[in-house]
């Protein structure tokens, strides 16, 4: 069932003396051109600025897992489920005909990115963006991870009620040979009190360093009996509460190891998972809202340079969000109100209904237009220096997010959002969206998209002007945005939430390490004689 790794072909040969390709490795130099701003009085002084760095990636794709925490839940069964039909090319019928199975809505296998031009018709290429670099095919993912929930996962995936009656019945048998998902770590305090009824697949006990033992020891075990080179470890359980940050508990790499050790009350157990993942050197996603990272467990990655991600699955709602709001300022439009209401009835939606998970919902939801605002200061009044409440974060439009936990439509979600904007000469427009549609198949291949970049990032080094060792990435996968509400990036730096801007990065950084630049729409050719 799990094929080999292999090294796939290379679709993309780039010709140039900036590319170097090896057995082993794709070399690249690559010129980041930016620019430096000098402010004074009002006047602003550039100057272009370039530097020079090459990427070195890995040609040999890994037999690579994932290990799902909340394997049983609507995504990781529809994950294990998707990946069997379209490994075993298994077809099913609907009321409007035979589906095939395919990995439409993943950015990787289903999206492409524009290489050049032919010189002949002056037309543009596009090619797949999985051809850009040796990446993982989700059909060769080893899966395998953890649930609080025994169900075995032919039942788990007839629970979630989300595939088709007929593929279900045909992917069945496949998804029972899965088994049970291991027993997990369950503190009661941290999910909704509705979620206790299925936990009764519990790592007994209480200490939570004999936990973190635990699950490094599944890692461990997963990885050997799979003969895996990777394991992307994956938070699709419940979402949790926010963990309060304590000074001395969990805001530095020792202090989050004590505090594990002393089996503190506010380490969570998304936590406890990121740790073991960060200590046995496999990178650890979060696709849930909650602060899984906080500042002890970021210091603790970039002290043992482990790669982690997150923070939530950016779907529906807010993706939308992040394109919506800023086509208004950038067409120089001021939305004045964001209205964002969901429903949806699937054991997320249960979860959500209990106040401080649907908090962390809320604030991984809410901060999605600020870059867009920071952006464009004569729309929006800047921050006063040294004011004090709103006056100090600069104006911003309201924007108001509620969840509803409604039964009947399972995990077909709809989310209606209103935006209310200032236009020409004191005028008003107001933009309705309603848009309904299946959770689960919509952060499916989220989920995969996350997993095989990771993979991917770990493959990759650098080297900057006159070093002469490459070093790989920074522990923090900004890169990973694209697919996150609330993107996790290197402290201290800025969070581009806008669509467009993180598909650029996406985009280019792929292209920077074959040694081609990014995307340019100068398109000079056509616009001069
Ligand atoms: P789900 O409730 O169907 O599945 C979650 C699973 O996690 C359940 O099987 C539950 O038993 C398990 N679980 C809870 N706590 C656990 C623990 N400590 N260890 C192991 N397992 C545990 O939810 P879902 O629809 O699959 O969503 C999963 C997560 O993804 C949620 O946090 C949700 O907010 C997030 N998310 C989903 C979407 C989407 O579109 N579906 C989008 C963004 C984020």
């Amino acid at each position: 069932i799990h094929p080999t790794a292999v090294r796939r072909p290379d679709y993309i040969t780039v010709q140039s003396e900036n590319t170097a390709y090896t057995d082993n490795h794709i070399t690249a130099k690559y010129l980041d051109r930016g620019a430096d701003v000098l402010i004074s009085d009002g006047q602003f002084t550039v100057k272009p600025t370039v530097k020079t760095y090459e990427f070195q990636t890995t040609r040999k794709v890994g037999k690579t897992g994932i290990m799902m925490i909340g394997m049983g839940g609507n995504n990781g069964s529809t994950l294990c489920a998707t990946i069997v039909a379209n490994r075993h090319q298994i077809s099913w019928h609907t009321k409007d005909g035979i589906q095939q199975p395919n990995y439409i809505g993943s950015v990787l296998r289903a999206s492409t990115v524009r290489i050049g031009t032919e010189p002949s018709t002056g037309k543009e290429v596009h090619v797949p963006i999985s051809d850009v670099l040796p990446m993982v095919h989700p059909n060769d993912l080893v899966f395998g991870g953890w649930d609080i929930s025994g169900l075995p996962m032919d039942k788990a995936m007839e629970r979630a009620k989300v595939l088709e009656y007929d593929l279900q019945r045909q992917v069945k048998p496949h998804m029972a040979l899965i088994g049970r998902p291991l027993p997990s770590i369950y503190y009661p305090d941290f999910i909704a009190a509705n979620q206790e009824a299925r936990a009764d697949n519990i790592i007994p006990g209480t200490d939570k360093q004999a936990h973190l033992e635990h699950i490094r020891a599944d890692i461990r075990r997963f990885k050997a009996e799979n003969q895996l080179d990777r394991v992307v470890v994956f938070w699709t359980a419940n979402t949790e509460r926010y963990s309060e940050i304590i000074p001395g508990v969990n805001d530095t790499a020792d202090n989050i190891l004590a505090a594990i050790k002393n089996s503190h009350s506010e380490v969570s157990p998304s936590t406890i998972f990121a740790v073991a993942s960060i200590l046995e050197g496999e990178p650890f996603v979060n696709g849930a809202p909650q602060n899984t990272f906080v500042p002890g467990v970021i210091a603790l990655a970039e002290r043992e340079k482990s790669f982690i991600g997150g923070d939530d699955l950016k779907s529906g709602q807010t993706k939308l969000k992040s394109v919506l709001a800023e086509f208004l300022v950038n067409a120089g439009i001021k939305p004045l109100s964001i209205a964002s209401y969901n429903h949806l009835g699937n054991n997320d939606g249960h979860n959500l209904s209990a106040e401080p998970q649907f908090k962390s919902k809320e604030i991984s939801k809410s901060s999605v237009v600020d870059d867009m605002v920071d952006a464009n200061r004569l729309l929006y009044k800047p921050p006063v220096p040294g004011a004090k409440g709103k006056a100090a974060k600069g104006e911003h439009p309201d924007h108001i997010v509620v969840i509803k936990y409604v039964p009947a439509v399972g995990d077909s979600k709809r989310a209606i959002d209103e935006y209310y904007s200032e236009i020409f000469c004191g005028g008003r427009q107001t933009i309705n969206i309603f848009n309904e549609c299946e959770d689960s198949l919509l952060a499916t291949p989220l989920i995969l998209d996350l997993t095989i970049l990771t993979e991917l990032l770990t493959r990759i080094k650098y080297r900057g002007e006159g070093q002469t060792d490459f070093a790989p990435l920074y522990p923090v996968l900004s890169l990973l945005s694209y697919m996150c509400k609330a993107p996790l990036v290197k402290p201290g730096t800025d969070v581009v939430n806008s669509l467009g801007r993180q598909r650029n990065a996406l985009d280019s950084f792929l292209k920077a390490c074959i040694g081609l630049e990014g995307n340019s729409d100068l398109l000079l050719e056509t616009r001069i004689c």
